[in-house]
């Protein structure tokens, strides 16, 4: 196991890049932890695989270096990494059996005999493929080939890393939930460090300790869960987790006061921000709905019922605000006001989070 550090790295598919835009990964500094089981999340072509594929060797980065346990493996090929990868579709022999895929990467390393026979039979277990270990994988469905696929990559239990891209892609939505719990199950056993890529935000917030999200090129945070949801360090990341999003409305940001469209909002706390565009940023579970003249003027448009909590899609001005009222809420003709909770609103200058004043960033919200 190991820890990945990732120095200075940035990546170009183009052989003479020339700006920032030419950079499908731009300049990155980070450190994965050892033993921690991280999410990589964000919008299909943002950079996800480009960065798991630098980290196991299948692509060069054209600018900085990859050092496992501090050891400079930016040159090393795969082989030479020790890190198992598991890829969106499934990698499997067809002419083997489901117990000889498994096995193979053991078998490659020269394992004996009676602790493949053991390992085999404990990761056919942990996928539900016990009972077809003698079976070719010839002729087995897409989904049973894709659990062999991620069998093979968590049957070796001395490797840097695990490393997984989009890996439950093709597998049926009761399995996934089953497969991601095992792969929790494996990370508690065995404590590898994990990076597991994702678009889905259920996913990511199930699976990982730390999630790291990107959006064009960019880790814009690395976060808990929690961290993601209270204190976006984006208003991407805002908008991304959460559902819905967070609300995103522009503002004048003046100390402790904001002014939305001539309102003036309480942030709680005071603020300097810099020149350039200046937004809020509040979750729907942090707005409420009033009648008593306080607050933004809205019109509501639909509300939502899911059944948990109730949805509530208003029209303020030329955007939407979005409103998560309690089951049981009425949602009488009479509201006609938002307001937002204090201490839960976020004050953004050019899409990146400002601290309020007298506060530290706390540095595992920092973005990388
Ligand atoms: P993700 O995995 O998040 O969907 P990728 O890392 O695959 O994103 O892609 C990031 C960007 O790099 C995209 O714009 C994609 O089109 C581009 N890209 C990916 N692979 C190549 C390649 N082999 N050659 C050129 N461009 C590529
Ligand atoms: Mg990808």
């Amino acid at each position: 196991m190991a820890k990945i550090t990732l120095d200075n790295l940035a990546h170009s598919y183009l052989p003479n890049p020339q700006s920032e835009d030419d950079y499908a990964l731009k300049e990155l500094n980070h450190d994965w932890v050892d033993g921690e089981a991280y999410a990589l999340l964000g919008a299909s072509g943002c950079g996800k695989s480009t960065l798991l594929n630098i980290i196991s060797g299948l692509l060069h980065p054209s600018q900085g270096r990859i050092l496992f346990n501090d050891r400079d493996v930016t040159s090393e090929p795969t082989a030479a990494r020790n890190i198992a990868q598991v890829f969106q579709f499934p990698v499997v022999y067809d002419t083997m059996t489901v117990r000889d895929n498994l096995a193979f990467p053991l078998r490659n390393r020269g394992a004996d005999a009676s602790y493949i026979q053991d390992r085999v039979q404990h990761i056919a277990k942990m996928i539900g493929m016990e009972g077809e270990l003698n079976h070719k994988a010839r002729g087995l469905t897409a989904d049973a080939k894709q659990k062999i696929s991620l069998g093979r990559g968590m049957v070796r239990e001395d490797v840097n890393a695990l490393l997984f891209d989009e890996p439950l892609t093709v597998i049926d939505p009761h399995m996934k939930w089953e497969l991601r719990t095992q792969l929790k199950s494996l990370h508690h056993e065995f404590g590898h460090t994990m990076i597991y890529v994702t678009h889905d935000q259920t996913e990511a917030l199930t699976f990982a300790d730390k999630v790291v999200v990107m959006y064009d090129g960019r880790v814009v945070q690395i976060g808990t869960p929690q961290e993601l949801f209270e204190t976006p360090a984006h208003t991407f990341v805002g908008y991304f987790i959460g559902s819905p999003g967070m609300n995103v409305l522009a503002a004048t940001v003046d100390g402790s006061t904001a002014y939305i469209e001539g309102t003036e909002v309480d942030l709680g706390a005071g603020y300097s921000v810099p020149d350039g565009k200046v937004e809020i940023g509040v979750r729907p579970e942090f707005a409420s709905l009033s009648s008593n003249g306080t607050g933004l003027p809205i019109k509501i448009r639909r509300v939502e019922d899911v059944g948990r909590h109730k949805i509530v899609r208003a029209d303020f001005f030329e955007n939407e605000i979005n409103v998560i009222a309690g089951e049981g809420a009425e949602i009488g003709a009479d509201m006609n006001r938002v307001t937002f909770e204090a201490a839960h609103i976020n004050v953004y200058a050019n899409d990146w989070r400002v601290e309020p004043m007298g506060t530290q960033a706390s540095p595992a919200g920092e973005a990388a």
